[in-house]
């Protein structure tokens, strides 16, 4: 079930406030020691331990702050593993390891032994029966290889930081009370919250937020309590049911992220239009102002004017994802959403900006799409999009001559006149029960070729069609027959 934050306005004293920063720089500290011993514990046992014993921990939050802080080390290290086990499938799918070995390496990321070496054998089961089909001892290699992979992966992404991490307290150390009934004049809630100070908590008093009361869910027993300049942020967290009046009205939708409209769907509708001008506006503004800044001898950084640009552009980019999958959601009720993973590139922004729409925009793109996932239930499936810009969505042919502009496409072969993007769209929709997606650039070209070429009737092409794969580089080394054919008939 999904959890939401939601930020609660509060009136807080300036002396409570530094209290409160207090507790912070402390629970910071703490949890930077906290966080060494668990990476010891981890590389040791394998994984990290909740309950691991701190008492020799020095620091002047209590115990029972200290255990709220390993709670909260603790989530927060278990979920840089699971992403980094999921990396670690990559790899390993995408290399050129024979299928045994692949099928020992995912078992041990799997059980996490990477360190422990806990695991002797690797067992593969049938899917359905559950029934164990093959054994596979696995040997020290084995687990050099693994451990050579998963570090790899560390190198590549940091440890988490615990320097400036907001405080997400427990019962514990935080209890929210509720105003009682018929006590007009008082807060909505006061927060009692622990301090260094044995014994001597402070009160802290928050305002109810209206669309929080609203929303249906559960409210978990957490607080949590940010940073912000000189202020301190109260966030109260709501665990919301899944909707249950999402019906679906269609099976499957295909999305392509492209330069023209920002998503494209396989029915034709085009999404954000207008998307990419507002872009390259804000884009020019930016770009000018880094330029006179440097001039200046002055860090961008340093600007609050362009601090203020690029906040702006980074809301103006999730605001408008947001806005338009939402759309999207509403207008067809898909049950299942297959999109590319995205890798962006327009050669008429800037490289800063190409590189914020990889990252930053992804992340909104995926994090919209979780979200309904949790809320409706609706299957998300992301497909490697290398070549379905080229390959004609009607007969298959994958030729980089189909695509005439950025916007037009025209197969070769068939004839099929098709907007581009559409065209991509559909044949992100077609892979989404492929395994394309762990294959390099080169893999999947070759599939696309050997699908094309195993359908008969394309094979047996009329001399016009003949022509044109063979001056086509794709399908060099797949054709010799159609070449003797072809030479045959001339
Ligand atoms: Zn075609």
């Amino acid at each position: 079930m999904p959890i939401r934050a939601y930020k609660h306005k509060h009136s807080i004293n300036k002396g409570k406030i530094q209290t409160i920063k207090q507790i912070l720089t402390e629970y910071r500290k703490t949890a930077i020691k906290i966080a060494k011993k668990q990476w010891k514990i981890f590389f040791k046992e394998g994984s990290f331990n909740k309950y691991a014993d701190i008492k020799d921990i020095p620091s002047n939050l209590s115990e029972r702050y200290k255990q709220t802080c390993q709670s909260q080390v603790v989530s927060v290290l278990n979920s840089y593993i699971s992403n980094r086990q999921n990396d670690f499938v990559e790899i390993v799918k995408n290399s050129n390891l024979d299928e045994d070995t692949k099928f020992i390496l995912l078992t041990i990321n799997k059980f996490k032994t990477w360190f422990n070496e806990k695991l002797k054998e690797a067992k593969l089961k049938d899917k359905e029966t559950k029934k164990v089909i093959k054994t596979l001892p696995i040997e020290k290699y084995h687990y050099k290889i693994a451990r050579k992979i998963i570090k790899q992966t560390f190198k590549k992404n940091r440890f988490p930081s615990f320097k400036h991490i907001s405080m997400q307290l427990d019962q514990k150390v935080a209890k929210i009370e509720k105003k009682k009934e018929g006590k007009a004049k008082e807060f909505d809630y006061w927060i009692k919250l622990s301090t260094l100070e044995k014994g001597k908590p402070i009160y802290l008093p928050v305002y109810k937020n209206t669309y929080f009361e609203e929303k249906e869910g559960k409210q978990l027993n957490f607080v949590q309590i940010n940073e912000k300049e000189d202020d301190i942020e109260i966030v109260f967290l709501k665990d919301l049911p899944k909707e249950t009046n999402y019906i679906p009205q269609t099976e499957k939708i295909s999305i392509d992220i492209g330069l023209k409209a920002l998503f494209t769907v396989n029915t034709g509708h085009l999404f954000g239009r207008q998307f990419y001008k507002f872009l390259k506006h804000y884009d020019r503004i930016i770009t000018d102002l880094q330029a006179s800044l440097q001039k200046q001898g002055i860090k961008p950084n340093e600007s609050k004017r362009y601090q203020e640009l690029n906040r702006k552009l980074r809301e103006y980019i999730k605001n408008e994802i947001n806005r338009l999958l939402n759309k999207i959601i509403k207008l067809y009720q898909p049950k299942e959403i297959v999109i590319e993973k995205l890798n962006f590139q327009n050669s008429e922004l800037s490289p800063q900006l190409n590189r914020l729409l990889n990252r930053f925009g992804m992340k909104i793109i995926k994090q919209k799409l979780q979200d309904f996932e949790e809320r409706f239930g609706v299957e998300i499936i992301y497909v490697n999009p290398a070549y379905t810009s080229q390959t004609c969505s009607n007969c298959g042919y994958i030729d980089k001559r189909n695509r005439k502009t950025q916007e037009k496409f025209q197969c070769l072969i068939c004839g099929r006149k098709i907007n581009a993007d559409v065209n991509a769209s559909r044949n992100i929709g077609v892979r989404s029960s492929n395994p394309m997606i762990h294959k390099r650039r080169r893999t999947v070209l070759r599939m696309l070729v050997r699908a094309y070429l195993s359908d008969a009737k394309n094979y047996a092409c009329n001399s016009r069609a003949c022509e044109v794969i063979l001056s086509n580089r794709y399908f060099i080394g797949y054709y010799e027959p159609l070449r003797i054919t072809s030479k045959e008939k001339s």
